[in-house]
Formats: C-alpha cells, sequence, structure tokens
C-alpha cells in the first residue's frame, strides 16, 4: 500500500493536520523564521467566501502562541505541523488563481494559527501577492502586529483582527495572554488609516455578557477605520481535534448561541455605529 502523498489543500476546514514539517530541523525552522524566505503552512484552501472581500485563496499558517479555549484548530498551534514551503513556491501557486480572483473581487488571505508568528514569511507573501495585483487580507490576533513596519502593512489592504473578549482578566482567562498589543495594533493601523475588520467569536457562557460586547464596540467605534463587525457563533466542530491531540477541552457543555442571542449581540455593535453582521 502507497501512503497519500501530503497535499496542502485542505479537504475542509476543520481536517486535522499534524507533524507534516516533523523531518525539518529545529536549525531550518528558526533560518526560515528568520529569513521569511519559508514558512510553514497548515494547508490552503480555495474558493473562500467568509475569509474577507469576495472570493478568495487562504492560506493557513502553522504556528499560535496563544491557546483560545475555544480554538477550533489547535493543530496549527504547532509550528512543525505545517509543511515547509518557499514563498516562491506559494506564489507560484497563487498565481494560477489571479484572473479568477479579480473576476470574482477576491483575493489572497493569510490566515491561521497566527500568520504574524512568521511574520517575515507573512510580509513577503503578502508583497508576492500584491506585486501580482491580487487583493491581499491578513486574518490575525495582533499580538505580533508590531514585527511589521508601516511600509510592509502598506502591502495589506485589509486586516482582519480577532478581539476575543474585553477586559484584561477575562482576556488571560480566554487566550492565555494579555490583550494590551491587540489593541495597540487596532490604534496603530486606525493611525495609518489602514482598512480593519473585527472579528468576534460569541461563545455562550464566555464571551456573551452584553459588557464584552459593549467594551469592544466603543473601541472599535473610537478608532475610525473599522469597516465592518462580524460576529461569529461558537461551534464545536473543532472539539474532536482536541480529544486527538489530548488536549483538555473545557468547553464540552457549551452549545452554539442562540439567534436571538446573535442578534442582540449584533445589535449592540450597530447602536455604536459600526456596520456589524
Ligand atoms: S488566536 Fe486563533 S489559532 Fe490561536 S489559539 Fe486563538 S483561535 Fe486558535
Amino acid at each position: 500500500m502507497t501512503a497519500e502523498p501530503i497535499t496542502l489543500v485542505a479537504k475542509n476546514p476543520y481536517e486535522l493536520r499534524v507533524d507534516l514539517g516533523a523531518r525539518v530541523s529545529e536549525g531550518d525552522v528558526r533560518s526560515a523564521l528568520a529569513s521569511g524566505d519559508m514558512g510553514f503552512l497548515h494547508s490552503y484552501t480555495t474558493g473562500s467566501a467568509v475569509d474577507g472581500p469576495g472570493v478568495r485563496v487562504v492560506a493557513w499558517t502553522s504556528g499560535c502562541m496563544w491557546r483560545c479555549r475555544y480554538c477550533h484548530n489547535p493543530d496549527t498551534w504547532k509550528i512543525g505541523n505545517g509543511l515547509p514551503v518557499s514563498v516562491a513556491r506559494a506564489a507560484e501557486e497563487l498565481k494560477k488563481y489571479v484572473h479568477g480572483l479579480s473576476v470574482m473581487s477576491g483575493g489572497f488571505t493569510l490566515s491561521g494559527g497566527e500568520p504574524l508568528m512568521q511574520a517575515r514569511f507573512a510580509s513577503k507573501l503578502v508583497a508576492a501577492a500584491k506585486k501580482m495585483g491580487v487583493h491581499t487580507v491578513i486574518e490575525t490576533n495582533g499580538y505580533f502586529g508590531s514585527r511589521l513596519t508601516d511600509a510592509e502593512l502598506g502591502n495589506i489592504d485589509l486586516v482582519m483582527l480577532g478581539i476575543k473578549t474585553w477586559g484584561e482578566e477575562r482576556h488571560k482567562d480566554l487566550t492565555g495572554v494579555d490583550e494590551a498589543p491587540t489593541l495597540d495594533f487596532a490604534r496603530r493601523l486606525a493611525a495609518l488609516k489602514r482598512p480593519l475588520w473585527i472579528r468576534f467569536v460569541l461563545v455562550p457562557g464566555l464571551t456573551d455578557d452584553p459588557a464584552v460586547a459593549t467594551g469592544i464596540a466603543e473601541f472599535a467605534a473610537g478608532l475610525g477605520n473599522v469597516q465592518r463587525v462580524d460576529v461569529l457563533p461558537f461551534h464545536q466542530m473543532g472539539r474532536y481535534k482536541w480529544e486527538a491531540l489530548g488536549l483538555p477541552y473545557s468547553l464540552n457543555q457549551v452549545e452554539p448561541p442562540s439567534d436571538a442571542s446573535l442578534s442582540a449581540t449584533v445589535a449592540i455593535f450597530r447602536s455604536h455605529g459600526l456596520t456589524a453582521h
């Protein structure tokens, strides 16, 4: 029996993928991160309609230092779970779709994991896409936003920023890290007048206190560059990955939010003058 070849194309967004880069030495990982000529991709997909404007090619990087309790892709946390890919190779693949993406008013989205864990690679890949005339999006938690220069940010047409909750204590409990770098990155994008979408996951019992949406809404409305807020319902599609990876999952009993709770949350954002869905 022959082994199935490793492919970067995801069968679906919730496919478990581990150890694709297991044969890459730590030294090679370090030099790839430093130069950015090579990066680690967990998977990619074409034809996504939910990762930015229009229809998009999306590449998911591996590596994330956050530990969100609702993360549906914990297999992206370890950088070595991704496959090493050179910028040149990734750009060559993207080139196949340039015409179609322009017809469908779409573009290229780099997501994760956390793409700015590999900031050099992310910057080079986005610059390559931009050079081809492709609209570019980075979907990030913003923690490492300071790793990009203002000029590099100029190559990103839209940042989709995950704001997970509101308040230092809640943020630490939900993600394991401080919220300040994410908020600082949002402020910096505002000062640079770079377009920003905010993504917020509504999790019953965890982020559905109206004080959370109100805090984020007040902050977002004050920035002046937020074009849209997406309120995303929590789901359990990634739970099996936590089990497969032997990770303790704390949300076993949590159901997706009700339509009423989703609408009420969207209404909070709208009441602050924001476009929200
Ligand atoms: S930032 Fe994203 S990839 Fe990282 S743990 Fe949180 S949800 Fe998962």
